[in-house]
């Protein structure tokens, strides 16, 4: 028998296709949401949600969760100056270097109300333990790019082959392929990464366009954008996530809508690096292209919050365009939900609450001085630029708790905490 849980009287942002909000209730049962609503049922467990708002969990669409252990080592720098840093010392790193960063980023965003994540990086086998281990969703994808540049034992295409294929048919990781970027990628390891997505049933995500250097440096070598380039050798692909896009053309914006791409945009990372320009997303979704958002890694960004994404996305545009309406509060809710579903092909299955989804759900605690007043016609508005992490006080995935009542209960928090200070320090003693 499954376990039903009632989360009972809570203000329910619903994000079903009429973005209702309602007060009531949400019964779970088992992995997945079964009524909402007011449900007149005996539930095994029910969980007082009154004064709280009761949402979807949130999915990171970009993110290299691992470099949590790299938080801060190479802040108000230039471009060069950052990547010369973290490459130093990422390249010290050990596997359980890898798992201690994962699982501290893991924290981190079951703290702020994520509950799904989109990674990018090798050594995706070790995050899936962590992934696992404290309970999020997780669509993890083994970077692909031309062996001479990788510093992967072995080839990047067989590991990540081999990856996907130890990973099937999990209840919570979704193997993918990632493809680092036209930088250090020839037109055989595209299609060879898009051959193994197809075989193995599942999706390609890559950077693109996210510095203007990148997009001359490939202008320069092929005379096309990258955009252009990727579409020109018929690599485009339903269903993949791009990331960035910061540099990019109508044609280009147009070629990915007709492609059927999402987009991953990062706007906080995008602003901390200066890399300059700002991803044309009003463009994007004037053209059907289905955006989303993404942190990126801890080392660009500084933080895993989605909650501060979506308020700095839509900042960034209204500012940039000297124009208030853009953005709405409601748009950065649904690219960090619902949009963020359809992007990872599971806008039947995650994304809202709604009977029949999985049981991914966020309570934030409405009380908190920051969140009053909190009612039924502000309350996306305050989830979007009044909230913050330390309002969450309970993240559900897949109908467990990860979160409860301001406490993590699937691991030993403190005991990860102190592993990943002593792990970081050592890493920068190694690297120095
Ligand atoms: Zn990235």
């Amino acid at each position: 028998m499954d376990l039903s849980i009632l989360v009972k009287g809570g203000l329910v942002v619903t994000q079903n296709w009429k973005r209702e909000v309602i007060k009531g209730d949400v019964l779970i049962e088992g992995d997945e949401i079964s009524a909402v609503g007011h449900v007149k049922v005996r539930p095994d467990e029910v969980i007082d949600a009154s004064g709280c708002i009761v949402m979807p969990g949130l999915i990171n669409c970009h993110t290299h969760v691992s470099m949590a252990l790299m938080r801060s080592v190479a802040d108000d720098v230039k471009l060069e100056k950052f990547l010369d840093r973290t490459f130093a010392i990422d390249a010290k790193r050990t596997p359980e270097d890898v798992e201690v960063g994962a699982t501290l980023g893991c924290l981190e965003m079951a703290r702020s109300g994520t509950t799904t994540l989109l990674d990018f990086y090798y050594s995706e086998d070790i995050i899936a333990k962590a992934v696992e281990h404290i309970g999020l969703r997780g669509y993890l994808g083994w970077t692909v790019l031309d062996e001479k540049f990788t510093t992967q034992k072995g080839k990047p295409i067989k590991n990540c082959e081999d990856f996907i294929r130890a990973h099937k048919n999990r209840p919570l990781i979704k193997p993918i392929v990632s493809i680092q970027g036209v930088y250090v990628c020839s037109d055989e390891t595209w299609h060879a990464a898009r051959e193994l997505a197809n075989k193995e049933n599942t999706f390609c995500q890559y950077h693109v366009s996210e510095t203007r250097f990148e997009v001359y440096e490939h202008q320069k070598k092929t005379g096309k954008r990258p955009v252009e380039y990727l579409s020109d050798i018929g690599f485009l692909g339903k269903g993949d996530i791009a990331a960035h896009g910061v540099w990019l053309t109508i044609n280009e914006i147009r070629e990915l809508s007709k492609a059927g791409v999402s987009v991953a945009h990062c706007p906080v990372s995008n602003m901390k690096l200066a890399s300059g320009g700002v991803a044309p997303v009003p463009e994007m979704l004037a053209e059907g292209v289905n955006v989303c958002l993404g942190t990126d890694g801890c080392s660009s960004n500084n933080s895993l919050d989605m909650f501060s994404e979506m308020k700095f996305a839509s900042l960034m545009h209204k500012a940039h365009r000297w124009d208030a309406s853009v953005m709405t509060a409601q748009k950065c809710l649904d690219m960090a939900t619902v949009d963020a579903a359809k992007a990872v092909g599971a806008e039947k299955v995650l994304g809202s609450i709604e009977s029949g989804r999985k049981a991914d759900i966020v309570i934030v605690d409405a009380k908190k001085a920051a969140m009053v007043p909190t009612r039924q016609d502000n309350v996306v508005a305050n989830l979007v630029y009044a909230s913050s992490s330390h309002a969450v006080r309970d993240t559900i995935v897949n109908g467990k708790f990860v979160l409860r009542d301001g406490k993590i209960v699937t691991l030993d928090e403190a005991g990860v905490i102190m592993a990943a200070e002593h792990a970081a320090q050592e890493l920068l003693n190694r690297s120095r």
